[in-house]
């Protein structure tokens, strides 16, 4: 019986995984190896009994107790704080969902990759912060990753059987968030109420924030980069308000293979779940005369600055992907908590990955996990600095 664990499981990635595993059988055709979550004890500990799980981690010690009481009596094994994940990524595996949001996801991944599982990537910010400490590691130890974020499932799905010296151009499809219709003047007064309405997907709050912004197009632009070690010349983005098609892969005798489906995160962890076979899934299938007609927009990159910032740490490299991600999550916590505008995340992240470029080597790359655990605290310092002084302006 196939191995599995999923890093993240209580979160909206999580239990898009949760429902495809009892969908699929759970226990009868799983063996759950470990389920990691953080507050939310109750749903973890549900999920692990309906999975039969050997192991549930939270990553606060505070949350061990409710955890351990809701799991007496049922065998299942009990642990906290960030070394149990990294112990849990330790135990050998065969497939392993790595859906922690944020910076705290890169290490347990790379401990999954270290003992050869296929690692199912939703993390975008693995491949943002250490794409290529992530891509080696995996080379290294024979291990697989099979992107999860649905631009990247496309792009995938799209490159099968095709020889990737024959790409010309990679054009990855935005929503445009919540804020997509909103007058450029209005969005300094943006509210987190504002940003979290969006249209299409239903994700965990962090990242419908970062669809809005446009961080999160941004963070997949670097990491179609990384994942698929194009040109950043070679890519693109592209407003397509349905998000019908998830992303689109152009050849070089001007064939466009485009990847189309349900805006529903089941289709691309379904895939990353099932690969290389295509099994039935319960997702929504597309009808196309109800759908009527397809729309795109060039997004305005003085409208969209996270845009710009990643063609700058695509030229950068190295280390500049943990840096703007680091200060993207410091400027993203100050937003959530009403302490700057909406407009302010840019201009934090921009001031910070400005100030780390003049101050230190940024674009080296880093040859251990060390190195980006060094930046990401640094650019955090640096980020949380910005941020003060614009929530004092
Ligand atoms: P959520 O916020 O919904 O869930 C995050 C999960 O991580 C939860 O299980 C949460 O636990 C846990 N968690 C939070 N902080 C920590 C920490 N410091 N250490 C360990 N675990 C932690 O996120 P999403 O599911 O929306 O996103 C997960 C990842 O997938 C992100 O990287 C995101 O960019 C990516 N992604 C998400 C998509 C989506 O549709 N949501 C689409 C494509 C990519 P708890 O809730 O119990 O506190």
């Amino acid at each position: 019986m196939r191995r599995i664990s999923v890093f993240g499981a209580t979160g909206s990635v999580g239990e898009s995984t949760f429902d495809l595993l009892m969908h699929a059988g759970g226990p009868a055709s799983f063996d759950t190896v470990a389920l990691t979550g953080g507050r939310n004890v109750q749903r973890l500990a549900q999920m692990a009994v309906a999975l039969k799980a050997k192991l549930a981690v939270t990553a606060h010690d505070d949350c061990y107790e409710p955890l351990r009481l809701a799991l007496s009596g049922t065998g299942i094994h009990v642990a906290a704080g960030t070394s149990a994940i990294l112990d849990a990524a330790d135990a050998p595996t065969d497939w392993v969902m790595s859906a922690i949001v944020g910076a705290a996801g890169l290490e347990p991944g790379l401990r999954a990759l270290q003992q050869g599982a296929t690692l199912a990537l939703a993390n975008k910010e693995s491949l943002v912060t250490a794409g290529q400490l992530l891509m080696a590691t995996a080379a290294a130890h024979g291990a697989r990753i099979l992107p999860v974020d649905s631009e990247h499932s496309a792009i995938f799905q799209a490159l099968v059987g095709e020889d990737i010296s024959a790409v010309d151009r990679i054009i990855l499809t935005a929503s445009g968030g919540a804020l997509r219709d909103w007058p450029a003047d209005r969005l300094a007064i943006a509210k987190v109420t504002d940003a979290l309405a969006h249209p299409n997907w239903s994700m965990g709050a962090r990242i419908t924030i970062d669809s809005a912004s446009m961080f999160n197009k941004a963070l997949e632009v670097i990491e179609t980069r990384e994942f698929f070690d194009v040109d950043p010349d070679q890519i693109e983005v592209i407003i397509h308000p349905e998000s019908i098609i998830h992303s689109m892969v152009g050849y070089r005798d001007g064939a466009i293979m485009a990847h189309l489906g349900s805006p529903d995160m089941r289709h691309p962890i379904g895939y990353a779940l099932n690969w290389p076979v295509r099994a039935p899934l319960p997702v929504a299938r597309i009808d196309f005369a109800a759908l009527g007609r397809l729309t795109f927009q060039s997004p305005d990159e003085s409208r969209y600055p996270a845009l710009r910032l990643a063609r700058e740490v695509m030229a950068l490299r190295g280390l500049s992907g943990a840096a703007l991600n680091a200060a993207k999550e410091i400027a993203l916590d100050h937003f959530m908590d009403g302490r700057i505008g909406f407009l302010d995340m840019a201009a934090v992240v921009d001031a910070t990955v400005s100030q780390l470029s003049a101050e230190t080597r940024l674009g080296t790359a880093a040859t251990a996990i060390e190195d980006v655990r060094a930046m990401d605290h640094l650019a955090r310092i640096r980020a949380t600095e910005h941020a003060i002084k614009r929530q004092l302006r």
